[in-house]
């Protein structure tokens, strides 16, 4: 091939790289062809891969022709048709579509001989692999190559099959570039030639000539490889994502584009599964300090991200990645303790079998040493080891050599976490808190990296809960929401209108992914519009499954699941301790739960406990006021708690707030429903039993073992009326008004006023009635609906610590149901 010297020219070349997802079809090679725009005098080489694809399509043809499947002639009829389509769309001048058609012809041609003949011996020829699956690069390079001489109408594009310059070694850390001779080669190859050169990626040849290659996504290696033997100027590596993401974007979906990277920081990313590159890239740019453009094809205008030798270090993390399919193994043994060399011999044994490490981590005990492999070297470890160490397992030196597969390994990179502390902390406390189990640790001494050997199955939630842990992305709770009554309602509205600002202020995206009411429900993938809940549940809504709705939050992906229970419902309340031991957090003003029997109650503990959830029920005591956590803060902080006594019903509050005699009772009752300060029902506020649950929650919070049975509860509701219709029972009423009468009469005349009071004593005993209060106590000045608490205390003996305002209504509850929500965000690592 003859290289007309097009430019002369002093400019450094610049390298460009195109990779299989830039060349898909012939709209991408348009494209490529515009990005490189060969007219501009610049010199430059263009190193492609195979079309999208290709290769993977030419290795299974391999695969086939070594087992006997006829299939690879069908394969590579296949290969031939989408190539020549491509050259009939790309190659519109007839001499350069003819000169592209020969040279295919042959080539297709003497891989259906290399196929044929592995068919024939039924095994494969060492070097097959490499001389089938490098034809793609060949192919797409004199494809883009003709395209661009059709383009530029003169002499100054050509390509370059890369086995006749790039000369390279096997060695056990992988290919060895032969800089001296590949650098001689490719000046004799180029001469003076500064245009367009298109090279083959992936490609090489070894020193005895024969055909190999980088391994695969190797073409990112052979742009770099180039850059130095060229002396360019700059490496653009040009795919399909907007550059090198703080995460694959395939996995989280909030990742972003790194700016700036370090070529370590690059190299610990690539090496531990960003594909976006090839890990042995950065190698040769180090030296000569070339940097290397990370860009999108299908946005070239856009910056992506620049790796050189030094990056702004924009955050401690930069990204962070994922390798699967790994083993875990752990050798231990008291005889490891102190004995030189164990390590030696042990890497040394699967060293000699081929088998590469890829993590290593040793307790500062050398008790034992644990390291993990491919998993497809896992089978072989144990024989090779078992084999090195017969003597220690013998004699019981070594006690066991235990392979766990199945496992991926997580790192975290930065430079900035050098010397940065708590950064492993936050590592592990995001996985912690997302349910995963960390089997083993390593960081470098660099403190560049550190890693995570975790189950498979947890990869990708591991990766988005660390993601957010450093603010990478929002913290996203994967929410199911029961109940959108009342509360539920306007809690949704508060949700939705929150919404933007969580994101900006609080990078917390709440997220919720089922909804349900006592009989429909509606699962929804990505997350439902809060806006358009009704309708959703309207026009979608299946019959409601409480197991299937916790099976879809609890997905594997998010790292974070939670339910909000704004039913009143002991259905739901029953599901709670199977959800809590599964890890899902629950937010709740459903008072059923905490007050059903205290086995549950002791259940719902322990469950919490295992699956190391959250429960948060703060509104189930005087909505949003600070009852419990004011309970809580007392008991945590050593005071002893000795009587708590309160209005804790907003309706019994306004009834006897109202009632002086002057009119019937029954007459109050009936205002106070139409005015929507009853339940639908009155008995359920009259009979005192919401106010006893509420004492019960109290009591327990306080450390007593107490039963709804054990709180001495005096109904208003007249027994012979607990059963009737609530017209009946209003009617009947009136027949009862005397009574309270004569107990308010009673109290007046003593200076007293009447309260439905429940209280709480140390010793545990708890009632719930009607008492009467002296007038000026701090229980017969509320507001109309308001509650109020008292606490007596060690601390707090002579004056007692009081609690006091509205204890009701849908948009103060549903304020505090949120506010409950914004506290287990901020647990689980959201900036709140
Ligand atoms: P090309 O064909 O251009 O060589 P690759 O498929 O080899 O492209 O690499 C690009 C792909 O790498 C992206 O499409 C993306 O799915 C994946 N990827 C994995 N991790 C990352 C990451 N951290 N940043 C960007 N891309 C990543
Ligand atoms: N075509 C090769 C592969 O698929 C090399 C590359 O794309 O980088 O592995
Ligand atoms: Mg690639």
């Amino acid at each position: 091939m003859a290289y007309a010297a097009a430019t002369m020219t002093s400019e450094p070349w610049i390298v460009h790289k195109f990779g299989g997802s830039s060349l898909a079809d012939a709209d991408c090679f348009r494209r490529v062809a515009s990005i490189v725009d060969s007219r501009q005098g610049v010199p430059r080489a263009v190193v492609v891969s195979a079309v999208g694809g290709v290769t993977d399509r030419l290795l299974r043809m391999v695969d086939q022709a070594r087992t006997r499947d006829n299939g690879y002639k069908d394969g590579l009829a296949a290969i031939r048709a989408d190539h020549e389509r491509l050259a009939d769309e790309l190659l519109a001048n007839e001499s350069a579509r003819q000169a592209f058609q020969t040279s295919f012809d042959a080539s297709c041609t003497d891989m259906a001989d290399v196929l044929h003949a592995t068919a024939l011996i039924g095994s494969e020829v060492p070097q097959v692999r490499d001389v089938v699956a490098g034809a793609g690069e060949l192919w797409s390079a004199q494809l883009l190559a003709g395209l661009l001489q059709q383009d530029a109408a003169d002499d100054s594009v050509d390509w370059l099959d890369a086995r006749e310059v790039l000369v390279i070694e096997h060695s056990e850390l992988g290919p060895d570039v032969l800089w001296d001779e590949s650098r001689q080669r490719l000046r004799r190859r180029l001469g003076d030639f500064h245009g367009t050169v298109v090279i083959t990626g992936f490609i090489a040849r070894d020193r005895d000539g024969v055909q190999t290659t980088l391994g695969r996504n190797g073409s990112d290696y052979s742009a770099s490889i180039f850059a130095a033997l060229l002396d360019a100027s700059q490496v653009n590596i040009w795919t399909d994502v907007p550059g090198v993401m703080s995460a694959d974007p395939r996995l989280v979906a909030e990742s972003a584009v790194i700016a700036e990277l370090t070529y370590d920081e690059a190299m610990e990313l690539a090496y531990f599964g960003a594909k976006v590159l090839h890990p042995r890239t950065m190698a040769p740019a180090v030296d000569s300090g070339i940097p290397i453009y990370i860009r999108d094809s299908a946005a070239p205008t856009t910056a992506g991200t620049r790796i050189g030798s030094k990056a702004s270090a924009s955050s401690v993390v930069k990204g962070i990645t994922a390798i699967d399919g790994m083993a875990l193994v752990n050798v231990e043994g008291a005889g490891m303790i102190g004995v030189p060399g164990t390590a030696w011999r042990l890497f040394g044994a699967l060293r000699d079998a081929g088998i590469s490490v890829v993590l290593i981590s040793q307790g500062s005990s050398e008790h034992s040493i644990c390291f993990a492999v491919r998993d497809e070297h896992a089978g072989r470890v144990s024989g090779v080891l078992s084999d090195a160490f017969r003597p220690e397992l013998d004699t019981g030196q070594l006690q066991s050599i235990e392979v766990t597969p199945g496992c991926s390994i997580l790192a975290v990179v930065g430079d900035g976490m050098a010397g940065i502390p708590g950064v492993a902390a936050k590592v592990f406390g995001s996985l912690g808190r997302a349910g995963v189990n960390v089997r083993a640790i390593a960081q470098g001494s660099s403190e560049r990296n550190i890693s995570a050997v975790i189950d498979d199955s947890d990869t990708v939630r591991a990766l988005r809960a660390v993601h957010a842990g450093f603010y990478l992305s929002p913290q996203t709770l994967s929410i199911g929401f029961i109940g959108p009554g009342s509360v539920g309602s306007v809690l949704l509205e508060q949700m939705s209108g929150e919404a933007t600002r969580l994101a900006d202020e609080l990078n917390l995206d709440l997220r919720v992914r089922a909804l349900a009411t006592s009989r429909h429900m509606v699962l929804d993938e990505r997350g439902i519009e809060l806006d358009g809940w009704r309708d959703r549940l309207g026009a979608n809504g299946t019959p409601l499954d409480l197991s299937r709705f916790a099976d879809h939050i609890k997905t594997e992906h998010l790292p974070h699941s939670l339910i909000i229970d704004c039913s009143s419902s002991d259905i739901v309340a029953a599901e709670y301790a199977g959800w809590l031991g599964r890890g899902i957090h629950i937010v709740t003003p459903n008072k059923k739960a905490n007050s059903g029997s205290f086995e549950y109650y002791q259940q719902l503990i322990r469950e919490r406990r295992a699956g190391d959830a959250r429960f948060l029920y703060e509104t189930t005591v005087g909505a949003a006021l600070p009852i419990i956590q004011t309970l809580r803060d007392l008991r945590e902080t050593g005071d002893r708690i000795t009587r708590i006594e309160g209005i804790f019903s907003g309706t019994l509050a306004y009834l006897f707030n109202l009632y002086d005699g002057t009119r019937p009772f029954s007459a109050l009752v009936r205002e106070a429903r139409e005015l929507g300060y009853t339940e639908p029902d009155p008995r359920d506020d009259l009979s005192g039993m919401d106010v006893a649950r509420k004492v019960v929650i109290l009591g327990r919070e306080m450390g007593l073992e107490l039963e709804l049975d054990d709180i001495q509860l005096e109904s208003l509701v007249p027994e012979v009326l607990r059963d009737c219709s609530i017209e009946q029972f209003l009617d009947g009423l009136a027949d009862y008004d005397h009574v309270i009468a004569e107990v308010y009469r009673q109290a007046a005349n003593a200076g007293e006023v009447l309260r439905y009071i429940g209280r709480l004593e140390a010793d545990g005993s708890a009632s719930v009635g009607l008492t009467p209060v002296s007038a000026d106590s701090a229980f017969a000045h509320i507001n109309l609906t308001d509650n109020i608490v008292q606490f007596q205390t060690a601390r707090y003996c002579d004056n007692p610590l009081v609690v006091q305002g509205p204890g009701a209504g849908p948009a103060v509850t549903a304020g505090g149901v949120f506010a409950d929500l914004l506290r287990l965000a901020g647990y689980l690592g959201a900036s709140v």
